[in-house]
Protein backbone atom coordinates (compact mmCIF):
# COMPACT_ATOMS: atom_id res chain seq x y z
CA UNK A 1 0.00 0.00 0.00
CA UNK A 2 1.43 3.38 -0.95
CA UNK A 3 0.87 5.95 2.20
CA UNK A 4 2.05 9.49 2.43
CA UNK A 5 2.37 12.27 5.49
CA UNK A 6 0.98 15.59 4.83
CA UNK A 7 2.57 17.20 8.03
CA UNK A 8 1.58 20.72 9.60
CA UNK A 9 -0.16 22.95 12.10
CA UNK A 10 -3.74 23.09 10.90
CA UNK A 11 -4.28 25.51 13.27
CA UNK A 12 -7.37 25.77 11.56
CA UNK A 13 -7.66 23.72 8.55
CA UNK A 14 -8.18 25.89 5.14
CA UNK A 15 -9.07 25.19 1.74
CA UNK A 16 -5.45 25.42 0.50
CA UNK A 17 -4.43 22.63 3.24
CA UNK A 18 -7.73 20.58 1.49
CA UNK A 19 -6.21 21.28 -1.94
CA UNK A 20 -3.31 19.45 -1.64
CA UNK A 21 -4.99 16.47 0.88
CA UNK A 22 -6.98 15.86 -1.65
CA UNK A 23 -5.46 15.89 -4.71
CA UNK A 24 -2.15 14.21 -2.70
CA UNK A 25 -5.19 11.05 -1.96
CA UNK A 26 -5.93 10.77 -5.72
CA UNK A 27 -2.15 9.83 -6.35
CA UNK A 28 -1.96 7.59 -2.96
CA UNK A 29 -3.34 4.45 -1.33
CA UNK A 30 -3.55 6.19 1.86
CA UNK A 31 -3.00 10.05 3.69
CA UNK A 32 -2.56 10.15 6.83
CA UNK A 33 -2.56 13.95 7.86
CA UNK A 34 -0.15 14.43 11.03
CA UNK A 35 -1.54 17.13 13.34
CA UNK A 36 1.12 18.40 15.45
CA UNK A 37 1.43 18.91 18.67
CA UNK A 38 3.50 22.10 19.35
CA UNK A 39 3.47 22.78 22.68
CA UNK A 40 5.89 25.80 22.70
CA UNK A 41 3.87 27.80 19.60
CA UNK A 42 0.48 28.89 21.11
CA UNK A 43 -2.27 28.02 18.99
CA UNK A 44 -6.12 29.36 18.52
CA UNK A 45 -7.62 25.23 18.67
CA UNK A 46 -5.95 22.27 20.43
CA UNK A 47 -4.47 19.70 18.69
CA UNK A 48 -7.56 17.58 19.43
CA UNK A 49 -9.82 20.39 17.86
CA UNK A 50 -7.60 20.43 14.93
CA UNK A 51 -7.60 16.70 14.43
CA UNK A 52 -11.18 16.75 14.66
CA UNK A 53 -11.93 19.73 12.38
CA UNK A 54 -9.55 17.75 9.28
CA UNK A 55 -11.58 14.90 10.37
CA UNK A 56 -14.71 15.94 9.56
CA UNK A 57 -13.77 17.35 6.58
CA UNK A 58 -11.58 14.95 4.40
CA UNK A 59 -14.38 12.10 5.48
CA UNK A 60 -15.94 12.53 2.04
CA UNK A 61 -12.08 11.43 0.79
CA UNK A 62 -12.51 8.04 2.12
CA UNK A 63 -8.67 7.23 2.41
CA UNK A 64 -7.68 10.37 4.94
CA UNK A 65 -6.38 9.04 8.17
CA UNK A 66 -5.85 12.19 10.74
CA UNK A 67 -3.55 11.74 13.54
CA UNK A 68 -1.43 13.63 16.24
CA UNK A 69 2.03 13.58 16.55
CA UNK A 70 5.51 15.62 18.47
CA UNK A 71 8.46 15.42 17.48
CA UNK A 72 10.34 15.04 14.40
CA UNK A 73 7.93 14.18 11.05
CA UNK A 74 10.62 11.57 9.71
CA UNK A 75 10.47 9.98 13.71
CA UNK A 76 6.46 9.44 12.70
CA UNK A 77 7.45 8.46 9.24
CA UNK A 78 9.76 5.73 10.49
CA UNK A 79 7.33 4.15 13.12
CA UNK A 80 4.96 3.93 10.44
CA UNK A 81 7.11 2.61 7.24
CA UNK A 82 5.58 5.73 5.58
CA UNK A 83 8.06 6.75 2.70
CA UNK A 84 7.11 10.33 1.84
CA UNK A 85 5.97 13.34 2.58
CA UNK A 86 3.92 15.90 0.51
CA UNK A 87 4.05 19.70 1.24
CA UNK A 88 2.29 22.35 -0.74
CA UNK A 89 3.84 25.03 -2.41
CA UNK A 90 2.51 28.52 -2.10
CA UNK A 91 5.13 30.94 -3.75
CA UNK A 92 8.80 31.02 -3.68
CA UNK A 93 8.84 32.39 0.11
CA UNK A 94 8.12 28.92 0.67
CA UNK A 95 10.78 27.11 -1.01
CA UNK A 96 13.73 28.10 0.78
CA UNK A 97 12.20 26.79 4.16
CA UNK A 98 11.18 23.35 2.57
CA UNK A 99 14.13 23.19 0.87
CA UNK A 100 15.99 23.45 3.92
CA UNK A 101 14.01 21.03 6.11
CA UNK A 102 12.96 18.22 2.73
CA UNK A 103 17.15 17.92 2.71
CA UNK A 104 17.54 17.83 6.56
CA UNK A 105 14.48 14.99 6.14
CA UNK A 106 16.52 13.12 3.71
CA UNK A 107 19.53 13.42 5.57
CA UNK A 108 18.03 11.96 8.66
CA UNK A 109 16.03 9.11 7.69
CA UNK A 110 15.78 8.93 3.92
CA UNK A 111 12.50 10.03 4.03
CA UNK A 112 11.51 11.63 0.43
CA UNK A 113 9.33 15.03 0.38
CA UNK A 114 7.41 15.49 -2.87
CA UNK A 115 6.30 19.32 -3.10
CA UNK A 116 2.67 20.01 -4.50
CA UNK A 117 2.47 23.47 -6.51
CA UNK A 118 -0.89 25.11 -4.58
CA UNK A 119 -3.65 25.52 -6.81
CA UNK A 120 -3.60 29.93 -7.56
CA UNK A 121 -6.83 30.07 -6.09
CA UNK A 122 -5.06 29.50 -3.03
CA UNK A 123 -1.89 30.83 -3.12
CA UNK A 124 -2.02 33.89 -0.41
CA UNK A 125 -3.72 31.71 1.80
CA UNK A 126 -2.67 30.92 5.62
CA UNK A 127 -4.13 30.03 8.82
CA UNK A 128 -2.33 33.03 10.21
CA UNK A 129 -4.17 34.99 8.24
CA UNK A 130 -7.77 33.53 8.07
CA UNK A 131 -7.56 33.88 12.13
CA UNK A 132 -6.66 37.33 11.79
CA UNK A 133 -9.22 38.08 9.02
CA UNK A 134 -11.73 36.34 11.29
CA UNK A 135 -10.68 37.65 14.75
CA UNK A 136 -11.94 41.00 13.33
CA UNK A 137 -15.11 39.43 12.11
CA UNK A 138 -13.89 39.51 7.92
CA UNK A 139 -15.85 37.36 6.08
CA UNK A 140 -13.88 33.80 5.71
CA UNK A 141 -16.43 31.71 3.64
CA UNK A 142 -14.65 30.37 0.83
CA UNK A 143 -11.22 30.41 2.67
CA UNK A 144 -12.17 27.22 5.00
CA UNK A 145 -14.79 25.00 5.16
CA UNK A 146 -18.03 26.15 6.48
CA UNK A 147 -18.12 24.23 9.90
CA UNK A 148 -14.44 25.63 10.44
CA UNK A 149 -16.11 28.89 9.62
CA UNK A 150 -18.47 28.35 11.96
CA UNK A 151 -15.86 27.09 14.76
CA UNK A 152 -13.70 30.37 14.03
CA UNK A 153 -16.93 32.67 14.88
CA UNK A 154 -17.29 31.00 18.13
CA UNK A 155 -13.86 30.64 19.29
CA UNK A 156 -13.44 34.46 18.59
CA UNK A 157 -16.83 35.74 20.15
CA UNK A 158 -16.05 33.74 23.06
CA UNK A 159 -12.86 35.97 23.69
P1 LIG B 1 3.34 24.34 9.21
O1 LIG B 1 3.09 24.93 10.56
O2 LIG B 1 4.16 23.10 9.21
O3 LIG B 1 3.76 25.35 8.13
P2 LIG B 1 0.72 24.43 8.10
O4 LIG B 1 -0.45 23.90 8.82
O5 LIG B 1 0.79 25.91 7.92
O6 LIG B 1 1.95 23.80 8.78
O7 LIG B 1 0.81 23.79 6.64
C1 LIG B 1 0.85 22.42 6.41
C2 LIG B 1 1.13 22.15 4.94
O8 LIG B 1 0.14 22.76 4.13
C3 LIG B 1 2.45 22.71 4.43
O9 LIG B 1 2.94 21.84 3.44
C4 LIG B 1 2.07 24.01 3.82
O10 LIG B 1 3.00 24.43 2.83
C5 LIG B 1 0.76 23.63 3.19
N1 LIG B 1 -0.12 24.78 2.99
C6 LIG B 1 -0.50 25.70 3.87
N2 LIG B 1 -1.32 26.62 3.31
C7 LIG B 1 -1.45 26.24 2.01
C8 LIG B 1 -2.13 26.77 0.88
N3 LIG B 1 -2.83 27.90 0.97
N4 LIG B 1 -2.04 26.11 -0.29
C9 LIG B 1 -1.30 24.99 -0.38
N5 LIG B 1 -0.62 24.45 0.64
C10 LIG B 1 -0.68 25.06 1.81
Amino acid sequence: MRRVVCPGSYDPVTNGHLDIISRASRLYDEVVVAVLINISKKSLFTVDERAEMIAEVTKQYGNVVVEKFHGLTVDFCRERDIPVIVRGLRAVSDFDYELQIAQMNHQLAGVETMFMATNPLYSFLSSSLVKEVAQYGGDVSGLVPESVQQRLIRRFSQS
